[in-house]
């Protein structure tokens, strides 16, 4: 019984339906296998919709979900005539109402169910702030406890949209710590009794929550899209497009080409793009995040600063790229603040950086010829709305519990 199994991709080993990030036998990411083969839209309002290939057993009744519409102005600008946005973020005018302003809220509700349904007490996790804002708000609405490692440069994201509970508990890290720092720390809190960790891009539930922007597109065009755009810097969305868009065309109503992954990072920090561009499943840190830390500190997108991403890995966004014919983009902070502007000018919503970042990409390729004036495009700003939200809603800044000079202090010095 059950409603799926997880499968190595590697060497083909099957698991139940359980929490599970790694195989006993390789590292490859194991996938979700579900017994639903065809998409079966339910009556939720948001992403529950989509509960065919979740991985938990009871529907999410949430109202954040994602949401996809066709482009006008800005589509016309750029010459376009089937631009489609995937927008995850706050735009009630729309019909977005993901409160954490950005589609790592997807994530984080059936990351959460999917532990409860496993029995976890407290869930921990490392988060440059988007993250950990969508965490510490489902966690708020459930009463789950988590535990959230944030560097010195994520610590204001992380307000919430209501009061803050005691079952968030909030780690920042000193000044000198980047994202990585946070992910190492996170690690070692992981292992104290009692902990589960959240595991990143290993978790299915975080990347089969992600892959419902590609579904949502699919559903509202009729079909896949051409072209995929999102920023990146873990690559998960990615991962998570490319699996979501391989269980579409199984189920054979939406089209069998796969859509082409168009990514971007932001310089300096572009180490997937400099190995996907040197044609390599390994970033070489010497060569392709050289004074990874001084880059990060200059990089305007600083959640898409991952010095860790889950590229190589079988199954991962190498892999996903190979599969795809995809591209990679690095784009400079004056190319996404432009585009940025006029995004923001022409659609009459305020985006994220990331965001920013994938917008430039798209210019880029269309300067390139590398989307075709027709063709179907899906662009994903993963994160916006955060100006609409505030007109609305009386934001919360949460404060940490502890802080950490580095991640390697003693466990005991936090008194978590
Ligand atoms: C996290 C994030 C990204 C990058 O996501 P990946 O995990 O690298 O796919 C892009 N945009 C926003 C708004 C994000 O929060
Ligand atoms: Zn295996």
């Amino acid at each position: 019984m059950g409603r799926f199994i997880l499968k190595c991709l590697k060497c083909g080993k099957e698991y139940g339906q359980q929490y599970r990030l790694t195989c006993e036998n390789d590292d490859s990411l194991l996938r979700a296998i579900y017994f639903e083969e065809k998409l079966e839209l339910r009556n939720q309002p948001g992403i529950g919709k989509f509960h065919s290939w979740l991985p938990i057993e009871k529907e999410l009744d949430t109202e954040a979900g994602p949401i996809t519409y066709k482009s006008e102005a800005f589509a016309r600008e750029l010459g376009l005539s089937n631009l489609y946005i995937g927008f995850s973020g706050y735009w009630p005018e729309r019909g977005a109402f993901i409160k954490t302003c950005s589609f790592k809220e997807l994530e984080a509700h059936p990351i959460m169910q999917f532990l409860l349904e496993n029995g976890a007490k407290a869930i921990v996790l490392a988060s440059a702030g988007n993250t950990g804002r969508a965490s510490a708000h489902v966690s708020a609405l459930t009463g789950t406890d988590v535990y959230i490692v944030v560097p010195d440069s994520g610590i204001e994201k992380l307000w919430l949209p209501e009061e803050p509970t005691e079952s968030i508990h909030l780690i920042s890290m000193g000044p000198g710590n980047d994202y990585t720092d946070a992910i190492n720390l996170a690690g070692r809190i992981a292992k104290l009794p009692g902990m589960v960790p959240e595991g990143g891009a290993r978790n299915v539930a975080r990347r089969d929550g992600m892959g419902t922007v590609m579904l949502d597109a699919a559903v509202t065009i009729g079909r896949m899209p051409d072209h995929y755009f999102q920023a990146v810097g873990s690559g998960t969305g990615g991962i998570s497009a490319w699996e979501a868009s391989l269980r579409l065309r199984a189920d054979g109503r939406f089209g069998s080409k796969l859509p082409k992954l168009q990514l971007a990072q932001n310089l300096p920090f572009v180490p997937m793009y400099n190995a996907w561009k040197a044609g390599r499943r390994e970033i070489i840190p010497e060569i392709d995040m050289k004074d990874a830390k001084k880059q990060v500190e200059e990089t305007y997108a600083s959640v898409l600063t991952n010095r860790t991403p889950p590229y190589g890995v079988t199954g991962g966004l190498y892999d996903a790229l190979v599969d795809t014919n995809g591209i990679m983009y690095a784009i400079t902070r004056e190319e996404a603040l432009e585009a940025k502007a006029l995004f923001e000018s022409l659609e009459g919503i305020d985006i994220l950086p990331p965001s920013a970042v994938a917008t430039a990409a798209l210019l880029k390729a269309v300067e390139a010829g590398n989307v075709g004036k027709d063709d179907i495009i899906l662009l994903n700003l993963a994160g916006g709305g955060y100006k609409r939200l505030k007109k609305d809603i009386k934001l919360h800044q949460i404060q940490p519990v502890a802080t950490a000079r580095n991640p390697d202090i003693p466990l005991e010095e936090l008194n978590i």
